[in-house]
């Protein structure tokens, strides 16, 4: 299997060549044409994956592995010989879960698996008993039908299952309005289905983030599923939740920045950032362990090539991202002096399916850019540009400090039934496409640093229009942002 995937790529990697002999050659055209064979190679990306994720593991933000994670990217830039350092920055909270339980009495007794929320809160710790009610799927009438049998109760929310990045969306968009439904009618905590098949488990982000006050549950689809039947068939149940989660106050955590210095604009930036952070019931490879080693690949093979393009790369491993976006937020503060000279952040953070094309964040400017700088890798597409700001990611503090910013927009793939959950391991990323998708970061990042630009970093007002006449206060709303762009501690300054 991996064999024959190795000889496609090699037939990609001469069809390519073929097609660039044909073309006038400049110096930097040949050094792009270079660097995308190289990284169609055979190189260490998948053995960095692999001791990323089954040697390393989970590593949220807070935890000793996350650490190691820091540790281990540091180690990986400079064993390529490019210079690369540790970067403090503040997460706002510790957040961790020790355990989690319930156990279902009354009219039925048996003990579904569940997993803590981010930032769900700690029950006491012989646990929390309430009655378990039917909260459908959390809309303004199930909250009605249910009255005053809400207060006080564990609401169970019914989920459609999650298969792909449209679900993923809705879930986070439905989520600020369900929680809010919930804790306005007096529930004691909320506790979803899981949107994954089975026994499968994963880290449902609480719409409110740090804010949360509540203890929030994801309970295994076959087990919530038996207490709405019987719910619905006239039972009643109680559940005893014992959660136990480790918080904390403010805590210093790190990026890993690796850099290649630029020849004739050194004093000027491109930015490559993935997040090395993950959530640590599954081991984090397609959420973001895959694009973590693209990241580390590129810079190794930029430097064993000697290739310098004219302005200066940063190849970033953001932490935290899990929890809020809070490195690439952190890279912002520490480099807030060299954000007039960043001429492009991108984010890479859909696992392993491939790259059709780039969002570039409400600036028609960067479409023409981009699509310029996937010339050298046509070959490899088709690519669509979608020139929509896009929240989610660690492009978020560079759009709304007017940064020029890329997401890259892959197909969905396998990414939305593994995300966050159990089963976000290794043997899901897909290396030969992963391979291809790190041709095409080389081909977008290379050309960023060397073409001409036609535009600045945008300002206040700008960012302010961008806001107004776009989805992306709505989107901000429903990751929990929109506050801090609101009371001014994130975005640019007027
Ligand atoms: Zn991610």
């Amino acid at each position: 299997m991996r064999k024959s995937g190795m000889l496609a790529l090699r037939i990609v990697t001469s069809l390519f060549l073929c097609a660039a002999a044909g073309a006038p050659i400049y110096a930097q055209e040949a050094d792009v044409t270079r660097l995308v064979a190289a990284m169609l190679g055979d190189t260490p990306l998948t053995d960095d994956l692999r001791a990323l994720t089954d040697e390393i593991g989970g590593r949220i933000t807070g935890s000793a592995t996350n650490l190691r994670s820091v540790d281990w990217g540091l180690e990986r830039f400079r064993a390529a010989g490019v210079e690369a350092k540790k970067e403090a920055f503040t997460m706002p909270a510790l957040w961790l879960e020790k355990s989690s339980s319930v156990i279902i009495e009354g009219d039925a007794s048996f003990k579904p698996n569940v997993v803590a929320m981010p930032f769900s809160i700690s029950t006491p710790v012989r646990g929390l008993t309430a009655p378990l009610v039917d909260g459908g799927f959390g809309s303004e009438q199930d909250f009605q039908r249910l009255g005053n049998d809400a207060k006080g109760a564990f609401a169970l929310i019914e989920t459609h299952e999650l298969l792909d990045l449209d679900g993923l969306f809705r879930e986070y968009n439905e989520a600020v309005g369900i929680e809010q439904r919930a804790f306005a009618a007096g529930v004691a905590g909320v506790v979803y289905m899981s949107s994954r098949p089975h026994n499968l488990l994963y880290r449902h982000n609480a719409s409110l983030g740090v804010k949360n006050k509540h203890p929030m549950l994801v309970m295994e689809r076959d087990a919530a599923l038996r207490c709405l039947r019987l719910l619905r068939a006239g039972k009643s149940l109680t559940m005893t939740a014992t959660i136990d989660v480790a918080t904390g106050p403010a805590y210093e955590s790190y990026n890993v920045v690796g850099e290649i210095k630029g020849t004739l604009k050194s004093e000027e930036f491109v930015v490559i950032g993935a997040h090395l952070d993950s959530w640590e019931i599954g081991q984090g490879a397609l959420d973001n362990g895959c694009n973590v080693a693209l990241v580390i690949d590129l810079a190794r093979q930029m430097k064993r090539l000697g290739l310098r393009p004219l302005r200066t790369i940063r190849f970033a491993l953001f932490n935290g991202e899990e929890q809020g976006l809070n490195g690439s937020w952190g890279y912002c503060k520490t480099h807030a002096d060299e954000l007039d000279r960043t001429v492009m952040a991108s984010s890479y953070d859909i696992g392993s399916g491939r790259i059709i094309g780039f969002f570039t964040g409400g600036r028609p400017e960067l479409v023409s850019a981009t699509e310029k700088a996937l010339t050298p890798v046509e070959g490899l597409g088709p690519f669509m540009q979608i020139d929509a700001p896009i929240v989610g990611t660690d492009n978020f503090d560079f759009m709304m400090e007017g940064v020029g910013n890329l997401v890259a927009n892959q197909e969905s793939a396998n990414y939305g039934p593994n995300y966050h959950a159990g089963s976000d391991t290794f043997d899901k990323v897909d290396l030969k496409q992963l391979r291809i998708n790190a041709a095409i970061a080389a081909a977008v990042t290379y050309g960023f640093a060397t073409m001409e630009v036609n535009w600045k970093r945008q300002t206040r007002a700008e960012v302010e229009k961008l806001v107004n006449s776009t989805d992306l206060g709505a989107q901000m709303r429903s990751f929990g942002l929109w506050e801090m762009w609101q009371d001014g501690s994130r975005g640019r300054k007027p």
